[in-house]
């Protein structure tokens, strides 16, 4: 059972890396190898960046917008609570099903994928409300100005792909959300 989720999940994850090089026509390098292999691709980071953004007035309102809707406090217990569902699931494995170590951690890494991704979706909606409260405080033409720039910055990455492995949206979905408008690069 346990083997046959694990080349689902391999078989998947090839299909999500196949349709993203076809529909961004970039290549993904060593990290799209690694991210194929479970558990290796908990750990594998995701670069998001061709270059540094600038900075602007919009991002430090954005931050600002972070501060005052208190992102990091909620971010950080959503955090805890997974990991408590966690270590509830991997003692329950262990001592009830008497799995071995290595099935209970290979059992937790599957059922984190999901988790994960929803914990991705709650980043991306505090990202929406930083861009709204930025939007507010700066207008339209400042957040259009700034989202430009942005995509010149940041690796376009699919919606789809994003949602799996980024726990930030990508400047088409975000442009889409403030401005009504998808910006690309
Ligand atoms: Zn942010």
């Amino acid at each position: 059972m346990l083997g046959i989720f694990l080349i689902l999940e391999i078989a998947a994850r090839l299909t999500l890396e196949i349709r993203e090089r076809r529909l961004t026509q970039m290549r993904g390098g060593v990290f799209a190898l690694l991210r194929l292999i479970p558990l290796v691709n908990d750990i594998v980071p995701l670069p998001e960046h061709r270059k540094a953004p600038a900075e602007s007035e919009f991002q430090k309102k954005h931050e600002e917008g972070h501060a005052e809707l208190r992102h990091g406090i909620l971010r950080n217990l959503a955090k805890i609570a997974l990991l408590l569902l966690a270590v509830w699931l991997f003692a329950f494995l262990l001592a009830s099903r008497e799995m071995s170590l290595v099935e209970a951690v290979l059992w937790l890494h599957l059922a984190a994928i999901p988790f994960r991704t929803v914990f991705h979706l709650y980043c991306w909606h505090q990202e929406y409300e930083a861009d709204h409260y930025a939007f507010e405080k700066l207008g339209k033409k400042v957040a259009k100005a700034a989202m430009r720039d942005l995509a010149t910055s940041e690796i376009p990455y699919t919606k789809l792909f994003a949602a799996i492995y980024r726990e930030h949206p990508t400047v088409a979905i975000r442009s889409q959300k403030i401005l009504n408008k998808e910006i690309k690069a």
